[in-house]
């Protein structure tokens, strides 16, 4: 296997991104809820289509 497969968006990892205080969380599966504040997260590793 080569060594260059190195993909910050690996499609088994998400980014969640809080919409109330922008922290950012890597998990495999959605949070549900921010961490920080029990906001509202979404997933922006898949909104770049
Ligand atoms: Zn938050």
């Amino acid at each position: 296997m080569p060594t260059i497969d190195i993909d910050p968006y690996d499609a088994s990892e998400g980014v969640f991104e809080c919409l109330g205080c922008g922290t950012r969380t890597r998990a495999e599966s959605h949070p549900g809820t921010c961490p920080e504040c029990d906001g509202t997260v979404r997933n922006i590793a898949i909104s770049r289509e």
